[in-house]
């Protein structure tokens, strides 16, 4: 297994296969939160739970990306390599809607209301040569 490590800590279960995403949920009237927060947005109460968000969902929305990712997304793209990407909002089985990077980069490709699935990437080397790793949201009949 080559050495890999996730960009940030606590966004997906890794190196578990398949990776889930990883958020919270209030236990005091169920909101689930992604990335997971201390405090639940809607009642503001600090009862919240890890809670496995799962790795399908559906597209709600898209847009074709045509600059390059900021800092801490950026790649070892350069502006003459760069190629534009989808980003979406995924909505999960428990109703939150997540941003997400897309695999898939052309209008054609995306329609909403398609189901969608996690993958792991990498996003770039680290100074030690280890993958830094992130999720997206590719097309689930890609992969089957
Ligand atoms: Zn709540």
């Amino acid at each position: 297994m080559p050495d890999a490590k996730p960009l940030h800590d606590g966004l997906f279960s890794w190196p578990d296969a398949p990776s889930t995403l990883m958020g919270s949920r209030c236990l005091d009237c169920g909101e689930h939160a992604f990335p997971s927060q201390k405090s639940c947005r809607a009642c503001s109460g600090q009862n919240m739970t890890a809670a496995d968000l799962g790795n399908e969902g559906v597209l709600w929305t898209w847009t074709i990306q045509s600059f390059m990712p900021k800092t801490p997304y950026h790649t070892d793209e350069t502006p003459e390599t760069f190629k534009p990407y989808g980003v979406g909002y995924i909505e999960l089985a428990c109703g939150l809607k997540v941003e997400s990077r897309l695999r898939e980069n052309q209008a054609e490709q995306l329609k909403i209301g398609m189901p969608m699935k996690l993958e792991i990437i990498t996003v770039r080397k680290d100074d030690e040569g280890s993958d830094l790793l992130t999720f997206q949201f590719c097309a689930s009949e890609e992969q089957g």
